[in-house]
């Protein structure tokens, strides 16, 4: 018999009831050390009372009142992204995979407005995530995602990751866009050098076609800085953003440039929740915390005590681990032993962990991680990798 709930979803026997900060209670008692933050989620780790503070308060006041009004706390997060980015406009959503609609809908508007309706192509890379809508897995387009939910959405141009001369060959004049995550997550923590996200950036130039980012998991201070793209000193023409700037409350964005955006007059898209009064609230307050430089800073130190620490276990785990990779606090650990086997020995050291493609696990970490809890994770990291060697 089918299970009540529709069974896909491959889940731990693991039963939290409670968070603090970086760490969530077990039904039974057990205290694990999160290092996967819901997939980059809980941003600000778990319970921070400026978030319960921010939710607690709306709650009371009012929950919801469509677009079709005024809503003053999705003003102000607006303001915000727009001060701290280089976006002119943003649109709210409640996922990162609405978000993938909009940007592809936006970019293909954009055309369609300059005169260009032939531009509908957008060209995408093999091992991407943007959801799981049939926008997001036609713009994937792996198999895994894929298969059996034919017809896909057309206009999609899969090229192998990070392939600068695939890139300037597959323009033409039917390419409306790029769509890239600056630092591949659910693909195995893969960073695009900054040097290679500068080419693309100036091919886009070039071509007069535009650039998409997807930072739902890379981006709200995750690598360090507000946004992952800032490291390589370019912008793109949209974002998608969700995950960590709701801190745990269902809230995605879409960023743009005032040009990219001229396509989406009124009524060309919306959405019931997108931007409702608490998740906004919420995100309001996410982001006081999360952009201000010295918060960036501390995220940036801690990043680079890790990173030294998790070298070290790699050299001491050799049968275990490949290498460490990865931007800021958004780390993974390419394994040698099956890296499914290295998350379930986690579990057994009390330390969570989140298994990506290519053999990789990511280790996600709350940016308010402290570094106490750093040694404590490295040191649970190191029971679970001498298990899995002992087999
Ligand atoms: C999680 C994720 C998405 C999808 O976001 P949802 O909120 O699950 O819809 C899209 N892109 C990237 C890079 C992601 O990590």
């Amino acid at each position: 018999m089918i299970p009540s709930v529709l069974p896909t979803y491959n889940r731990a026997p693991l039963n939290f009831v409670k968070g603090e900060g970086s760490w969530l209670v077990e039904a039974d008692g057990r205290r694990f050390l999160d290092f996967g933050s819901g997939i980059a989620v809980n941003a600000l780790g778990h319970g921070h009372p400026a978030l319960v503070d921010a939710l607690t308060t709306q709650a009371q006041a009012l929950w919801h009142v469509s677009n079709l009004y005024q809503i003053p706390q999705q003003q102000a997060l607006a303001d915000k992204l727009v001060a701290e980015t280089f976006a002119d406009t943003v649109f709210f959503t409640n996922s990162g995979t609405e978000a993938c609609e909009l940007a592809v809908k936006m970019a293909r508007k954009y055309h369609y407005e300059a005169g260009q309706p032939e531009r509908v192509e957008i060209i995408t890379f093999d091992g991407s995530f943007h959801g799981r809508s049939s926008a997001g897995i036609a713009a994937a387009g792996s198999e895994k995602m894929t298969k059996g939910f034919g017809p896909l959405l057309p206009g999609f141009v899969h090229l192998p990751w990070n392939d600068q001369e695939a890139v300037a060959a597959a323009i033409d004049e039917k390419t409306a866009a790029i769509l890239l995550e600056p630092v591949q997550g659910e693909g195995g923590i893969k960073p695009m050098p900054d040097q290679d996200l500068k080419a693309l950036r100036a091919l886009c130039d070039a071509q007069g076609i535009l650039l998409i980012l997807d930072e739902v998991q890379c981006g709200v201070g995750r690598t360090g800085r507000l946004f992952a793209h800032e490291w390589a000193g370019i912008t793109p023409d949209i974002m998608m953003v969700a995950k960590g700037i709701g801190g745990g409350f269902p809230l995605g964005a879409v960023l743009a440039t005032e040009a990219a955006a001229a396509g989406m007059t009124v009524g060309t898209h919306g959405s019931t929740y997108g931007g409702n009064p608490l998740g906004c609230a919420v995100g309001n307050a996410v982001m006081n915390i999360v952009a201000a430089p010295e918060f960036l800073a501390e995220i940036n130190r801690k990043a680079g005590l890790l990173r030294q620490k998790l070298e070290g276990l790699v050299a001491a785990h050799p049968e275990v681990f490949e290498e460490v990779r990865g931007s800021g606090l958004m780390l993974g650990l390419k394994c040698k032993a099956l890296n499914a086997d290295v998350v379930k020995a986690g579990y057994a050291a009390e330390i969570i962990t989140v298994p990506a493609a290519d053999n990789v696990i990511r280790l996600l970490p709350a940016l308010t991680i402290t570094e106490a809890e750093l040694d404590e994770a490295v040191t649970r990291l190191d029971a679970a990798a001498t298990a899995v060697a002992a087999g």
